[in-house]
């Protein structure tokens, strides 16, 4: 676990968080600067940059975070919401843990920008 890592901090405790979820594997957590009435971030434990960093082996784990994800929307009653992950500075990635963005609780456009 990398220690300059935010979102291994936040996993680590040594940074803040408002959680909503935790296991072994995966992490949820509240977006600091939410972009709808409810953004929340769903991380695996496991240092990994971004969804291109994935491999065969985190198969299972990638669709765990889709499946806790939905989940965890349908504990904050948003059964309309939006799954976004970032790769790359370019596409608007900032923190190079991976991590899935889930919003909801308003219309959504599109495209995004
Ligand atoms: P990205 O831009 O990499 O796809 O998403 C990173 C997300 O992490 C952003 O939506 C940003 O608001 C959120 N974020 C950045 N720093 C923190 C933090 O310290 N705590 C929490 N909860 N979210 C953060």
């Amino acid at each position: 676990m990398p220690d300059n890592c935010l979102f291994c901090k936040i996993i680590r405790g040594e940074v803040p968080a408002d959680k909503l979820y935790e296991d072994d594997e995966v992490l949820v957590f509240r977006d600091i600067a939410p972009q709808a009435p409810v953004h929340f971030l769903v991380i695996p434990k496991e240092h990994l940059t971004g969804p291109a960093a994935a491999t065969q082996e985190n198969e299972r784990l990638m669709g765990k975070l889709l499946r806790i994800g939905a989940e965890t929307a349908a504990k904050e009653e948003i059964p309309h919401f939006r799954v976004v992950a970032n790769n790359g500075s370019q596409a608007g990635q900032t923190v190079f843990h991976l991590h899935v963005h889930i919003l909801g609780g308003r219309y959504m456009a599109w495209p995004p920008g």
